[in-house]
């Protein structure tokens, strides 16, 4: 139930908690579609607005001149305003997207871990001074890019707002967010808790709106000299192709459509845990959603039975319950989507073991629910295996031999994540890195540390996001030589 009245959401550009200029719109509740806030959506001259106060601010004193344990003691002042205020930002985010309680909760946790992390990053980078070959002392350091760009999906708010925004801080950019135009509340909140967090006015600005409008712009904009972009692939190619223009770096985490494979020697119960946590979790809506199950023919019906009696257990339901393992879809038009691939599946020839409808029940009456689905029967090289879904949908795929599930794992324009589920090291080893994707699992799935990088390869985008040396993508390197000799310069013969 959305237990808050709607309110108006005011944004927070160049310095000033305003109304953006544009249309006002609704955001709604996926449970029930009811309101939860309406706001304005921002226009070209927001972006102008917000971007030439960012690049004012960045290089005024009271931030560019920050030590860097200063800087580090900004973080941490907003991983602790994020966690006295968690609970309540976890429902604001169940609002936004629809998501379980559980989840949001987790990624309201991870957030404050990203801030606390990159504080210690930012504390303890090191610039260098490196091997002279002369009479002088030769240095490289680290500068800020300048005001940065940061777009970011619907699915996880929070989480990819704090990963770009904790080392961006870090190292002492300015950022100008385009959050999703459904889902803009962590994005404003976020910029609140660092503005009480002491981070000067103009270095944070929030444009809510829609991508094609406030996000083009922010991109094209000169003053923008860097991107960090989470979305789908397609966005992100015109995005790199702008920046490309610009000759501006980016970063693209992009879609997927991830492996996993379950081995013959695999811990079915594990595995069947694993499966299930990877592509029902965040009702499918996630980029590493492990939604190929590749499965060693000897196991295979075993695996699918138990499988399937898992699926028949999960609790779709109310978001606002802890009990609640998924919730509804983000949007109406979303579920369609979905349905669509479905109805694709069973045209290429899927046989739906599981799922493929709306659950019916006063719950669901209101709100973009969709069962689980499992299906099977297909090709690798069905549409269905092909295409990303973002929703709740598993094919299950028999193999046997070693190289051909290789070749049918890397065959696919993504490569964001696979699994693998086995009780032998050399196959993980073998697999692992036979698999064209940026992050392996190995009997576990969708867990996360700050401290790993995280990206993918082929269409899934490039650079990394978190890890220690994840400040640097906001950086750019400046040498320095200082000369220390006595006399003038040979050269000139004085
Ligand atoms: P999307 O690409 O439609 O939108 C993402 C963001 O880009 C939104 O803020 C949107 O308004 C903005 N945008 C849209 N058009 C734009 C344009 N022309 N210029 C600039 N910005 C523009 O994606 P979505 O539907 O919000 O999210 C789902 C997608 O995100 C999926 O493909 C999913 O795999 C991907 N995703 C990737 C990761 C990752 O880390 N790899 C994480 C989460 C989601």
């Amino acid at each position: 139930m959305n237990t808050l009245d709607p309110t108006h959401l005011q944004t927070f550009i160049a310095g000033q908690w305003r109304d953006a200029s544009g249309p006002t719109y609704a955001t709604e509740y996926p449970h029930d579609g009811s309101t939860v806030a309406t706001l304005n959506a921002a226009t070209t001259d927001d972006v102008n607005d917000a971007v030439l106060a960012a690049e004012k601010a960045r290089m005024k004193p009271d931030w560019a001149h920050l030590k860097p344990h200063e800087r580090a003691a900004m973080l941490h002042r907003i991983a602790a305003g994020i966690r006295g205020r968690s609970e309540e930002l976890a429902q604001l985010q169940r609002l936004d997207n629809g998501k379980p309680i559980k989840e949001t909760r987790a990624l309201v946790a991870s957030a404050a871990g990203t801030f606390q992390f990159f504080a210690a990053a930012c504390e303890t980078h090191e610039d260098a001074i490196t091997p002279s070959r002369g009479d002088f002392v030769t240095m490289s350091v680290h500068e800020p890019l300048g005001v940065v760009g940061a777009i970011t999906p619907w699915n996880s708010p929070i989480a990819s707002e704090a990963q770009k925004l904790a080392p961006a801080l870090a190292a002492g950019c300015a950022v100008v967010f385009k959050p999703a135009e459904i889902t803009p509340r962590m994005a404003i909140e976020l910029a609140r808790i660092a503005q009480q967090a002491g981070v000067p006015d103009g270095i944070i600005s929030v444009l809510p709106g829609k991508g094609s409008i406030v996000g083009d712009a922010l991109v094209q904009h000169p003053l923008v000299k860097r991107i960090a972009f989470t979305g789908g692939t397609k966005v992100g190619m015109g995005i790199a192709s702008i920046g490309a223009e610009k000759l501006m770096p980016t970063s693209l985490e992009l879609g997927g459509k991830s492996p996993t494979i379950v081995c013959a020697d695999a811990d079915l119960d594990h595995a069947v845990a694993g499966v299930l946590y990877g592509i029902f979790s965040s009702s499918g809506e996630s980029c590493i959603a492990g939604s190929r199950a590749f499965v060693h023919a000897s196991v295979y019906d075993e695996f699918k039975s138990r499988l399937l009696e898992g699926v028949k257990k999960l609790r779709v339901g109310d978001p606002v319950l802890d009990s609640t393992q998924m919730g509804p879809l983000v949007s109406q038009s979303h579920r369609v989507t979905v349905e669509e691939y479905v109805q694709l599946g069973i045209d290429e020839g899927a046989k739906v073991l599981f799922g493929g409808v709306r659950p019916i029940g006063t719950t669901f009456d209101k709100g973009s629910y969709y069962t689980p689905t499992v299906m099977e029967g297909l090709n690798n090289s069905a549409r269905m295996c092909q295409e990303e879904i973002f929703g709740p949908v598993l094919v299950l795929l028999p193999w046997s031999e070693e190289a051909d599930l290789i070749a049918q794992c890397n065959d696919n324009v993504y490569g964001l994540a696979a699994g693998i589920w086995t009780r032998d090291y050399k196959t993980v080893w073998r697999l692992g890195r036979a698999l064209q994707t940026g992050t392996v699992w190995v009997n576990t799935y969708k867990v996360f540390s700050a401290s790993t990088p995280f990206g993918g390869v082929k269409m899934s985008g490039t650079g990394r996001e978190k890890g220690r040396l994840g400040i640097l993508e906001y950086t750019t390197q400046k040498s320095y030589y200082w000369g220390l000799n006595e006399a003038p310069m040979p050269w000139s013969n004085s």
